[in-house]
């Protein structure tokens, strides 16, 4: 099934100038990168992002990361996109994550681990809303 998905490289990413290396990786795995935007996060705008990490111990650390540099959000689409998406981006913290995956290869620790994706069909369609409407998804 044809899904779409939000995907966010992180500021420790667009830092060390690895935009299009991991591009490169999701179009390798049969991801289309259908919308694109270079940004940067307000704190508040972050913290809402995160919402539902608020009351985690690290949700301070995050918001203060997020906001450290540029991100670029993407929507990406392909059969089975978030799932798929989840695979490339690898386990969350990078040392568990697999050979191969953007955060085993290119991440530098749990807070900064490069990318972001949506974990599910309802947060996706939530996250993709919160950064692009519809006609700036042009496929
Ligand atoms: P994800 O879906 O794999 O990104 O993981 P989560 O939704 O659980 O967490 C969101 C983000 O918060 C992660 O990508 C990390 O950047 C950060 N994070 C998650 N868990 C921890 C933790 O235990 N400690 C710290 N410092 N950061 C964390």
């Amino acid at each position: 099934m044809t899904e779409r998905t939000l995907s966010i490289i992180k500021p420790d990413a667009t830092r060390r100038n690895l935009t299009g290396k991991i591009n490169s990786m999701l179009e390798g795995a049969g991801l289309r990168i259908v919308a694109q935007r270079r940004l940067s996060l307000t704190g508040v705008q972050a913290e809402k992002f995160y919402e539902v990490h608020r009351d985690r111990p690290f949700f301070g650390e995050l918001c203060e990361f997020m906001t450290s540099g540029p991100v670029v959000v993407q929507v990406l689409e392909g059969n089975g996109a978030i799932a798929l998406n989840r695979r490339v981006m690898g386990a969350t913290n990078p040392a568990d994550a697999e050979p191969g995956t953007i955060r085993r290869e290119l991440a530098i620790s749990l807070t900064e681990n490069s990318v972001h994706g949506s974990d599910g069909p309802e947060t996706a369609a939530i996250e993709i809303s919160f950064f692009f409407a519809e006609v700036d998804i042009p496929g």
